[in-house]
């Protein structure tokens, strides 16, 4: 039995799984105001979706910034989640070994385990509230500086906005790719969620999505890239292909990638935290 979570700033999911990463059971809660209340759910969910059987090991997504190897975090969007020894804690409750990573490395793994890549290079964007990546090299995450976590959704991108005063990124920054294409991004520029966009609109979240494509296409020159979370669910093929294509255009001296939609929906992250729950990993 090995267990997944997914701890987010709205809900958190909890699923067992056997060796073969097919979910068993499953449950899901809303995220609370504070820690103590979290934990307590997070521990009566393990429980409850691993019933009598025995623990492998268990694997966590989560906001960042976070120490992967001592398993710190402080999720930028829980507040009440500050320098929390989460891997300790949790690895002392249940005698098993627990990995958490950044929710988009995690899901990067998800992708690359479940998702039926064998690429050497791959790079998996999320695109939800907020926007930003996990790249694997060889099935390993590539990490930053001090284990850093790169923040592919703050890079500055040569946009087009109908609206260009209302492009401002939660970093500070004017010209964010994350400020262009999030669900956030998108509400305040377009006064509306992602789901109300008109097609004119789509085609514009989608040029400014290519010239970030083609930006991380040039610096990492990957084989794949797959996209996943609610806004690139929602937009669907039709607006990953329109990205694609000015990715293409742009895309000069390396060769383009294969860029599609995830294969693996909403689960990306809590398929790759059970991935990360199998035995003898390095990550
Ligand atoms: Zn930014």
């Amino acid at each position: 039995m090995l267990i997944g979570l997914d701890i987010g700033g709205t809900k958190i999911m909890v699923a067992a799984a056997d060796r073969e990463g097919t979910i068993l059971r499953r449950t899901r809660t809303a995220t609370s105001s504070t820690l103590e209340e979290d934990l307590a759910n997070i521990n009566n969910m393990i429980a409850e979706v691993a019933a009598e059987d025995e623990i492998m090991g268990m694997g966590a997504a989560i906001g960042g910034p976070l120490d992967w190897e001592q398993g710190i975090v402080s999720p930028l969007h829980q507040p009440a989640w500050r320098d929390i020894p989460f891997k300790p804690t949790m690895e002392a409750k249940w005698n098993c070994p627990f990995h958490v990573d950044v929710d988009t490395n995690v899901a990067a793994v998800g992708e690359y385990r479940w998702g039926g890549i064998s690429a050497r290079r791959f790079l998996y964007l999320t695109i939800s509230t907020g926007m930003g990546g996990g790249f694997l090299v060889d099935g390993r995450i590539y990490r930053g500086q001090d284990g850093a976590h790169p923040e592919v959704g703050h890079q500055s991108i040569h946009f087009r906005c109908s609206n260009p005063s209302a492009v401002q990124c939660e970093c500070g920054a004017p010209d964010c790719l994350e400020a262009l294409v999030s669900g956030s991004g998108i509400r305040r520029i377009y006064g509306k969620p992602a789901e109300e966009l008109n097609v004119k609109e789509w085609e514009e979240v989608a040029y400014n999505l290519g010239q970030g494509l083609r930006n991380m296409a040039t610096f990492y020159a990957p084989d794949v890239i797959r996209i996943g979370g609610g806004v690139a669910v929602g937009g669907g093929e039709v607006f990953i292909e329109a990205a694609q294509q000015v990715m293409q255009e742009h895309l000069k001296l390396v060769p383009a990638p294969d860029v599609s939609l995830s294969h693996l929906g909403y689960d990306t992250a809590l398929r790759g935290a059970i991935a990360m729950a199998l035995p003898k990993q390095d990550f």
